[in-house]
């Protein structure tokens, strides 16, 4: 994916954020980080014939704060208020930083340490407070998408949450049945990342660090109308993209083998979206899978 990422420019931007090492044990691949966005890495055992670099818009190191990593995507919220469809996802292996660069350290939103989904709310409500011309309107939905089945963080009627995606006349998927709440500030939003974390950590997802094979979207609805009558209506995604991994399929079996298959045809057909809309072809292939299906209006 990163390699496919790359060749983009401008509407697709990718980051690179190294984490810090596990411990004074762990080994770094990294072999060398150059100012230009380029990073080499091997296999520190063997690092002859493992050598290989990639190429990214910016490069973070260990020691880069939340808020210099949010501070890289501010410049999206600002066009989310203006209208434009804005997706940021968080891909890599688990135990990378998905998580943690997202929503704060181990997931969690009691530290003052919080990720990107809560600074880019908190900045929304800014920005809407401070324009008096326009009057905003601002609702969320945190969905989980597990095994290709798309599941509802924030509804209260756990028997109502497995959801069907639909689409709608103007060509794009959504889900009409997941529950959408209307939020008013940065401490409604809060409330809310809760609830869908409480519920993400006590579904069927729950057990054995399960939540890594999971994608979990944030979707904002922000919708705006200025004196004159005129209306904009965009989206921003914010995705924790489930672990990217290979499952070795001699070890995988059962429902572990099953979740592997789904991350894997999920995240490649994420890939060959991304690929297609690189390269403008005409077809661009979002049927494939629920997760492209889902960011559907804002990869496009
Ligand atoms: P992922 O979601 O990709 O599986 P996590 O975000 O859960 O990974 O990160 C694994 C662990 O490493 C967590 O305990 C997390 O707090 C820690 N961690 C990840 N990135 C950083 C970082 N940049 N600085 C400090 N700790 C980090
Ligand atoms: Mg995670």
């Amino acid at each position: 994916l990163y390699n496919m990422l790359q060749e983009v420019r401008g509407n697709i931007r990718v980051f690179c954020r190294i984490r810090p090492l596990m411990n004074s044990k762990s080994i770094s691949s990294i072999e060398h980080v150059g100012n230009d966005g380029s990073i080499m890495v091997c296999d520190p055992y063997k690092p002859q014939t493992t050598r290989k670099i990639f190429q990214f818009n910016q490069i973070f190191g260990p020691t880069t704060t939340q808020d210099e990593i949010y501070r890289e995507t501010q410049s999206l919220i600002r066009s989310v208020m203006d209208g434009y469809n804005v997706c940021i996802l968080a891909y890599g292996q688990t135990g990378s930083g998905k998580t943690h660069t997202m929503c704060g350290p181990s997931g969690g939103l009691s530290s003052n340490d919080l990720g990107i989904n809560y600074m880019a709310l908190n900045d929304l409500f800014t920005i809407s407070t401070s324009r008096e011309d326009v009057k905003y309107d601002i609702r969320v939905q945190m969905v989980e998408i597990y095994n290709e089945q798309v599941r509802d963080l924030l509804s209260e009627d756990t028997s109502s949450t497995k959801l069907d995606i639909r689409s709608s006349s103007n060509g794009l998927f959504n889900l009409p049945d997941a529950k959408m709440c209307p939020v008013q500030s940065p401490s409604d939003v809060m409330t809310l990342m809760l609830l869908g974390e409480k519920h993400r950590a006590s579904g069927p997802t729950a057990m054995n660090n399960r939540s890594s094979r999971s994608h979990s979207i944030l979707t904002v609805h922000v919708n705006g109308k200025d004196i004159s009558g005129n209306v904009s209506c965009s989206c921003l995604h914010l995705v924790d993209l489930a672990g990217s991994e290979r499952v070795d399929r001699s070890e995988a079996t059962g429902d572990r083998l099953k979740e592997a298959q789904h991350i894997n045809k999920s995240l490649s057909c994420l890939g060959d979206v991304i690929t297609a809309l690189a390269q403008k072809n005409s077809h661009i292939p979002y049927r494939n899978s629920k997760l492209t299906q889902l960011l559907q209006s804002s990869l496009g």
